[in-house]
């Protein structure tokens, strides 16, 4: 059995970092894959080494020296080596970056060192086996990772080395120039590393214990989610809670490897564990997983006598996919029917969408409704127990909050309700109190 432990870049911002990553590796000999980003900020005032070397690179592509930025990162990185006691020759291979830095590194390349010093030194400091992204995360040239190549290269190295330190954030291309990914992209480094070897879990170490059920901007202190699915989690993330990309969950939903998010500075915390499927009575389980949503959407509402709701409906769609404006929502009445969308998406067109859907569908009437926030109650409980819907709207309408649309998938994971733009933040904390004890 292996785990794949990935660790933040705040988790490795310093040499007091390193250590609490060092315990956390040495107390569990099952992690023996070890994904690394950058040195993070130590301090709220503090730069990450990515942010400083993306300065680099705009010092030099508009002719001003970054000597000095070079200096700064320097010193961080030598503050970690010196702290820690080790041997890496950082002299000579920063020195041979600075020469490279203003002739011909390319930004990804440049970009990507943030990584791999951290992880050159994290491998000496653990004792592990320094394995670079670039002989083992393989792009194609359409900017996919090669799964097939990776893997295998991935899964040799593990069975070679016994223990490895992967550096985050970057692989190489078939031309074997350096790619970075999108910013973040350790995240999914570590996942494609523990879909590689079939990690028992991939764990991702950073500096909050887990996904929280609700924005800590809006409801104080809210608790960590202890166990959410997959598709939770989807649904959470669609909705606006930042959780991890996508991109990251993938390889790992993929193989049905359960993710495990967790603090670096509060190890014995057990974190969010995300997972296909939960098992019932597992006794951490709330009634609802989340509360999540966003604010800035417009409600459009089409009503026709004797409506032929395939038609018409269609006919709304395709002029929104004219205008490439997605339906977020879609609630359907007998000769009505309403589409959200989201204001970011129709910019300033809405009433170019309004009059061709007007044009396309005669309809009697076109409502709009802007200036519409959907607030969403996510759980995967919700759709065994009965009367969950006529508490939230109950709660809601105790509150003062007017609801503008209501939806539910048919996998019942979540009930979205759009509401005023001035209610959402009322509406969350309603929400959040009434349902997450
Ligand atoms: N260091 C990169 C960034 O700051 C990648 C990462 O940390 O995951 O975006």
């Amino acid at each position: 059995m292996v785990k794949v432990a990935k660790f933040g870049g705040s988790s490795v911002a310093g040499p007091e970092q390193f250590r609490k990553v060092k315990a956390i590796v040495e107390a569990d000999h099952e992690r023996r894959i070890v994904v690394i980003s950058a040195a993070g900020k130590r301090n709220t005032s503090d730069h990450k080494l990515t942010d400083l070397l993306y300065l680099c690179h705009a010092h030099i592509t508009y002719g001003v020296s970054c000597n000095d930025i070079a200096d700064e990162i320097f010193t961080r990185l030598l503050e970690i080596r010196d702290g820690l006691g080790l041997s890496y020759d950082l002299e000579g291979e920063f020195n041979s970056f600075r020469d490279r830095l203003n002739r011909d590194m390319v930004v990804d390349e440049l970009v990507s060192r943030g990584e791999y010093f951290t992880s050159k030194m994290m491998a000496e400091f653990l004792g592990f086996t320094f394995l670079d992204a670039a002989d083992c995360i393989y792009f194609e040239y359409d900017g996919q990772i090669d799964s097939r190549k990776t893997y295998k290269a991935v899964a040799e190295a593990f069975d070679q080395y016994g223990s490895i330190v992967i550096p985050g954030f970057y692989g190489s291309l078939p031309s074997g120039k350096i790619k970075v990914m999108s910013r973040g992209g350790s995240d999914i480094s570590g996942a494609i590393a523990a879909a590689a070897v079939s990690a028992s879990v991939y764990e991702n170490w950073t500096d909050v214990s887990g996904i929280l059920m609700a924005d800590p901007r809006i409801v104080d202190d809210p608790k960590p989610i202890p166990l959410v699915t997959y598709a939770e989690l989807r649904e959470m993330a669609f909705m606006g809670a930042s959780v991890l990309h996508e991109e990251s969950i993938f390889p790992v939903r993929e193989r049905g490897i359960p993710l495990n998010i967790r603090n670096t500075n509060d190890p014995g915390h057990p974190g969010t564990l995300i997972s296909d499927s939960v098992p019932a009575d597992n006794g951490m389980d709330r009634f609802i997983t989340g509360i999540t949503g966003r604010k800035d959407y417009s409600v459009i509402t089409i009503l026709k006598r004797n409506m032929d709701i395939n038609i018409d409906l269609k006919t709304v769609l395709e002029v929104l996919d004219r205008y490439h404006v997605p339906a977020e929502h879609i609630t359907l009445g007998l000769d009505s029917f309403a589409v959200v969308c989201s204001d970011s998406a129709v910019g300033d067109r809405l009433y170019d969408i309004v009059k061709d859907v007007r044009a396309s569908c005669g309809p009697d009437e076109v409502r709009i409704q802007d200036n519409v926030a959907l607030v969403a109650a996510v759980g995967r409980k919700m759709s065994s127990r009965p009367g969950i819907a006529g508490k939230l709207f109950g709660a809601l309408g105790k509150a003062g909050v007017n609801i503008k649309t209501i939806a539910q998938g048919s996998d019942e994971l979540a009930i979205t309700v759009g509401v005023d733009n001035s209610d959402y933040e009322t509406a969350i904390r309603v929400l959040y109190d009434g349902f997450a004890g």
